[in-house]
């Protein structure tokens, strides 16, 4: 049945046309003749399925190519107010809601705050009524081009069902939330962890664009990880791949919360080291100003086994770039302060120098254009799977 595909005209038509959506979305400004080059398909060709995409109001002409006079091509790019897509960050916080361009761009929030120990089941229902209210504020015309809703939610997640598996800081187990949700909505409703989605940003919108090898490391209140390989989203058998908070780097360390002994997040992550320190991270980080003995050992511990951790992921994806992100990054930048030295101490000597470490462009608003991130790379993978 699937070599029947090969001779399907349609298909072949809608595989280009996905194509050359993502690859404007990945250059931003590009011309035809540079398309045409790309993807050793003709002028014509090219020129037939841009006029397409321009009908169909997914990308504009914006400015012309730099070259002599009379050789001036037009620019392509993504039209940011194209299609939007509805991003949802959920975490004990709260939830967000964003309506966001396919540039990454938040045209419209909303958030509300709610009880961790609420019904999962309710928690969604007011997830739902939320979305309707923010859409009912929207002009129908952004309504009516809506693509689909992303969710991004620090949990295993499995994919592509969007079923919670665990959810720790809701204390969810096996919660439906795509099928729930798809249902109330009349929407297509991808879920996926936090960490992939913030990956999935920087990667589309923000300073990892230029890397289709990439690792991303996320210290908050426990540590994450995701990896794509040649622009594609790593998820393993489970979707749970690049969960490197519980690699085991020291089996007589102190107890991690997953009941075992010196997982990589005891020696990183905020949690774990407030509950050693019995104080705040930011006191711990006053302490380490004030170069209190006990605040140093913890925090050069830190950087150590930061670096550590960095040079054995290197090991295993040989990355172009490793993302370092999450709140512990942003909130204590001192922690990556020499975290090039600590990773040259561990580091592989024919790895070395083979990688760029990264920081985030796109910060706290991370969690929704991550969500939308999780559509938007839906929707271009169109290329990939369905064809
Ligand atoms: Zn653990």
């Amino acid at each position: 049945m699937t070599l029947n595909l090969r001779y399907d005209q349609g298909r072949i038509r809608k595989y280009h046309y996905f194509m050359l959506l993502s690859l404007i979305q990945k250059y931003k400004k590009i011309s035809r003749s540079q398309l045409a080059k790309l993807t050793k398909m003709s002028n014509t060709s090219v020129g037939k399925i841009i006029k397409n995409l321009i009908d169909d109001e997914l990308v504009i002409e914006a400015g012309q190519t730099d070259g002599e006079i009379g050789r001036r091509a037009a620019l392509l790019e993504i039209n940011p107010i194209g299609s939007f897509i509805i991003g949802v960050e959920m975490d004990k916080n709260g939830v967000k809601i964003a309506i966001v361009t396919l540039t990454g761009e938040v045209i419209r929030e909303r958030q509300f705050a709610f009880d961790p120990d609420q019904e999962p089941y309710r928690l969604l229902d007011k997830l739902g009524e939320e979305i309707t209210i923010l859409l009912s504020k929207m002009d129908s015309s952004i309504n009516k081009k809506i693509i689909a809703i992303g969710i991004s939610i620090p949990g295993l997640i499995t994919w592509p069902e969007g079923k919670a598996l665990r959810v720790p800081q809701f204390h969810w187990e096996n919660i439906n939330i795509k099928a729930y949700l798809e249902e109330k909505l009349d929407f297509v409703v991808y879920v996926d962890n936090h960490v992939r989605t913030v990956l999935l940003a920087e990667s589309l919108y923000g300073n990892m664009r230029n890397y289709n090898n990439s690792v991303c490391i996320y210290i908050g209140s426990g540590v994450g990880g995701a990896a794509m390989v040649n622009g594609e989203m790593l998820r393993g058998h489970r979707n749970t791949l690049g969960e490197i908070g519980h690699m085991i780097l020291d089996p007589h360390g102190t107890v991690c919360d997953c009941g075992r002994l010196g997982c990589l997040q005891t020696f990183i992550c905020s949690s774990e080291l407030e509950k050693q320190a019995q104080m705040p991270m930011q006191e711990i980080f006053s302490a380490y100003k004030e170069r209190e003995d006990w605040a140093v050992k913890l925090i050069n511990r830190a950087q150590s086994y930061l670096g550590l951790a960095i040079s054995n992921v290197i090991c295993i994806y040989n990355p172009e770039a490793i993302l370092i992100a999450g709140p512990m990054i942003e909130e204590f930048p001192i922690l990556i302060d020499n975290i090039q030295d600590e990773v040259n101490k561990y580091i592989w000597a024919p790895l070395s120098n083979s990688f760029h470490l990264v920081y985030p462009e796109i910060g706290r608003s991370s969690g929704v254009i991550g969500a939308s991130a999780l559509v938007l790379n839906e929707f271009l993978r169109f290329t990939n799977d369905d064809v």
